[in-house]
C-alpha cells in the first residue's frame, strides 16, 4: 500500500526525521489559509499523487505569499499529472500540501528497502540526489553507496557513519545525518514498510539536513497489524477495478493487454499468462480467483474482467481440484447471466467433475467455445482478439 507524500511526513516527524513545515489542502481558499499560518515568504505547493516525478510534470511550484499560493493551488488541483510514473494517462490531483521552501546547498537521495536477492534490508544513499534514481542506477551505478543490514543487529553504527560519509557529512550534519539513518530504519521497523525513500534529501542553506519529499510504501501483509495505517489508503489512487478485486478478495493486477485471463491458483494463472504471450497475445490482468473459489467468487471475478473495457477476448482456465469444474460452471453461468457478455470467451476446463461442468455450460445457452487444452485455449483467444501481435 501507498500513502501519499504528506501523510508520510506526518509520520517522518514522529520518528524525528525532520521535515518542512506545511499542511494538506484541498482547495484553494484553504491553501491561502495554511500559506497565511505558515507566513513564509517562499513556500511551495505540492500535488499529492501517488507517483513521483511531479516536479518536471508540472505539479510542484515555488511561489510568494498567500495569494500566490492560492492562484497556485487553483492551478494545480484538479489537475491531471501526468509524469514519467502515471503513465500517459495520467493521474487527476486531488490534494496538495502547501509548505514552506527552503533553500538548500546539496540534494542526495536516501532509500531503504528489501533486496530480494540477499534477503535482507539495504540502506542506500547516492549524491546524485534529485535525479530519478533508476537513471542513476543506469548511468552512474558508482554513486550509489549501500549497506547491507543484518536483521540480527539492525542498521549499526558503523553503517550509519559510512552512509553519511559518502554523503560528505562531517561535524554536526555527520551527527544529524545519522540519527535520521537510524530513525527511517526505525519507521521502518515499526511500521513494517517496503520502501522508504526520501528524494531529495536536502542540506539547507543554514546546514540543516531535511527531507524535501517523502514516499513510504507498506508491506500489504502486515496491514493488518497497524489499522492506522490502512486508514491512510487514499482509494482514488486505486485502479478502480483492482480497488473492486479488493473488496471482493480476489487476487487481481491490472496488466497493459487486451485477454482477459479468469484462472484458479496462482501458479496456473501465472502459466496462463505465459501461454497467451506465447501465442502472440497480451493478458488484460492477472486474476487468481483462489484455489478453494466457490461460484460466487469466479462470478464476481468474472464481472471484473467483463467490466474492463479493454477487454477483447477472455480466457478461462480452471483446474477443478477444491473447485469443482460444475461449482464453477455454475458461477460463470451466474455472472454472464448478470453482465452482458460482449466478447468472446473460451474456456478450458480440467479436472474434478468436468463432464458435469461441460454440460451445464453446454445446456445454459450462453455462447463458450470449450478449447481442448491450454495450447488450443491460447491459440484460440489469441485469434479472436485480432491475432498475432
Ligand atoms: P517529485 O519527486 O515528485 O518530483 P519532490 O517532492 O521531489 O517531487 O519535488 C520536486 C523538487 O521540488 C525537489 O527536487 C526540490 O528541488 C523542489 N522542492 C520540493 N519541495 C521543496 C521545498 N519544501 N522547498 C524547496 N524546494 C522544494
Ligand atoms: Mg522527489
Amino acid at each position: 500500500m501507498k500513502i501519499h507524500e504528506y501523510q508520510a511526513k506526518e509520520l517522518f516527524k514522529r520518528f524525528h526525521i525532520p521535515v518542512p513545515e506545511g499542511a494538506m489542502a484541498e482547495s484553494p481558499e484553504a491553501a491561502r489559509r495554511i500559506a497565511a499560518e505558515l507566513g513564509r515568504e517562499q513556500m511551495v505547493v505540492k500535488a499529492q499523487i501517488h507517483a513521483g516525478g511531479r516536479g518536471k510534470g508540472g505539479g510542484v511550484k515555488v511561489v510568494r505569499g498567500p495569494d500566490e499560493v492560492f492562484t497556485a493551488a487553483g492551478g494545480i488541483l484538479g489537475m491531471n499529472l501526468v509524469t514519467p510514473q502515471t503513465g500517459p494517462s495520467g493521474q487527476k490531483v486531488r490534494k496538495i500540501l502547501v509548505e514552506e521552501a527552503r533553500p538548500y546547498q546539496t540534494e542526495a537521495y536516501l532509500g531503504l528497502t528489501l533486496d530480494r536477492n540477499l534477503s535482507r534490508l539495504v540502506m542506500m544513499v547516492s549524491p546524485a540526489g534529485g535525479m530519478d534514481i533508476e537513471e542513476v542506477a543506469e548511468k552512474h551505478p558508482d554513486l550509489i553507496f549501500k549497506e547491507v543490514i543484518d536483521p540480527r543487529f539492525g542498521l549499526l553504527t558503523f553503517q550509519s557513519r559510512n552512509l553519511a560519509g559518502r554523503l560528505g557529512w562531517t561535524g554536526a550534519k555527520l551527527r544529524s545525518g545519522t540519527a535520521l539513518f537510524e530513525n527511517l530504519y526505525r519507521l521502518f521497523m515499526a511500521l513494517d514498510a517496503s520502501l522508504v525513500e526520501i528524494n531529495p534529501l536536502v542540506v539547507t542553506v543554514d546546514d540543516q539536513i531535511l527531507a524535501l519529499d517523502a514516499k513510504i510504501s507498506f508491506d500489504d501483509n502486515a496491514l493488518y497489524r497497524h489499522p492506522e495505517i490502512s486508514e491512510l489508503e487514499d482509494s482514488f489512487e486505486m485502479d478502480p477495478l483492482e480497488l473492486e478485486a479488493t473488496r471482493q478478495h480476489l487476487n487481481y493486477i491490472r496488466l497493459d493487454g487486451n485477454i482477459g485471463a479468469m484462472v484458479n491458483g496462482a501458479g496456473l494463472a501465472m502459466a496462463t499468462m505465459d501461454i497467451i504471450k506465447q501465442a502472440g497475445a497480451a493478458p488484460a490482468n492477472f486474476l487468481d480467483a483462489g484455489g478453494s473459489a466457490n461460484a460466487d467468487r469466479v462470478a464476481r471475478g468474472f464481472q471484473i474482467i467483463l467490466s474492463d473495457k479493454r477487454v477483447e477476448a477472455v480466457l478461462i482456465n480452471i483446474f477443478g481440484g477444491i473447485l469443482r469444474c460444475d461449482v464453477f460452471a455454475q458461477g460463470v453461468i451466474e455472472a454472464a447471466k448478470k453482465a452482458e457478455v460482449k466478447v468472446p470467451v473460451i474456456i478450458r476446463l480440467e479436472g474434478t467433475n468436468k463432464k458435469e461442468g461441460q454440460r451445464l455450460l453446454d445446456q445454459s445457452g450462453l455462447e463458450f467455445s470449450v478449447a481442448r487444452d491450454l495450447k488450443d485455449a491460447a491459440d484460440k483467444v489469441a485469434a479472436l482478439a485480432g491475432g498475432k501481435k
